[in-house]
């Protein structure tokens, strides 16, 4: 089977903290000629209609979410894709995360005035246009209000992880996320797990429902695919992979990371069996 990639599974959006449209991500891995691409937004399923809609039918949108969780001291983020997005369960729970993400926003602006810098939430909340509100938006206010001149002081002086008004985001247990995601009819991945720097987990994730890994990601060189993909076949694991798209200008452009016809229609065809 070609190496051809013909499906990014892992693209964010206005609806995170992406800074694409699902419109403009849609007409663009249109014209990559793409078969497939996931939506797959922090804590939020928004994005999911409107690309589905600019999809046309020309272009297969896997409905998809990224959950941040924590494990013994680790961050680590699950994905889950072909969910059921209108499953009741599934949309209050995320809707609680962002709910904490507003309430974590308000945190970060309190800790902002004590030092002198007066940010409006209602403003952080239009940046992010009735999506997961996170610290790019905090950023984008910054910049708007003229305390830095871009969004990367934004982090450096204020908002980011060794910074005074930095409040760390709500998560839950990397189980809980896959129960979730297994509940709504999806399949729950690992994601980046090259960011972890440990790969002793896959074994007790498995046993907990685990169904996939991602390999193919911008941070993941020759040898973590390697060492992921036998994990891949030791377990008997789905792959996935893509971008992580979120509109930088730094980052791979859409298809350039992903998985080939081979390994999507293995992911479609385990979708289909839990349904
Ligand atoms: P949050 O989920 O609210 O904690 O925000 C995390 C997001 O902030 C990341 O996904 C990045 O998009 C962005 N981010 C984190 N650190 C930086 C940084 N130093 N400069 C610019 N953006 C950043
Ligand atoms: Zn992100
Ligand atoms: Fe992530
Ligand atoms: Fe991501």
């Amino acid at each position: 089977m070609g190496k051809k990639i013909v499906a990014d599974l892992h693209i964010h959006t206005t609806f995170s903290d992406g800074s694409k449209t699902p419109d403009e991500i849609v007409r663009y891995a249109k014209r990559q000629h793409l078969e497939a691409i996931a939506i797959s937004d922090h804590d939020t399923f928004g994005g999911i209609d409107p690309a589905k809609q600019e999809s046309n039918g020309k272009i297969t949108v896997i409905p998809a979410v990224e959950l941040s969780t924590k494990f013994e001291g680790y961050d680590l983020h699950v994905l889950g894709y072909f969910v059921d997005y209108k499953d009741s369960q599934l949309v209050h729970e995320v809707s609680r995360f962002r709910a904490a993400r507003a309430t974590r926003a308000k945190k970060i602006v309190d800790n902002l005035n004590d030092m002198g810098v007066s940010v409006d939430f209602n403003r952080i909340k239009h940046f992010s246009a009735g999506g997961a509100i996170g610290r790019p938006h905090i950023a984008k206010a910054l910049v708007d209000t003229g305390y830095v001149i871009d969004e990367s002081e934004a982090f450096t002086e204020y908002i980011g992880y060794d910074s005074p008004a930095y409040v760390p985001k709500y998560k839950i247990h990397p189980f809980e996320a896959i129960k979730l995601i297994k509940a709504a009819g999806g399949i729950p991945v690992w994601a980046h797990p090259g960011s972890l720097g440990t790969q002793d987990l896959v074994q007790v994730f498995v046993e907990n429902g685990l169904m996939g890994i991602e390999i193919y990601h911008p941070n993941h060189h020759f040898y973590d695919r390697q060492r992921f993909e036998k994990l891949a076949r030791k377990y008997g694991l789905l792959v996935t992979g893509g971008t992580d798209y979120h509109g930088r200008d730094t980052d791979n452009e859409v298809g350039t990371v992903g998985i080939n016809k081979a390994q999507l229609e293995q992911l479609k065809a385990a979708a289909n069996k839990i349904i």
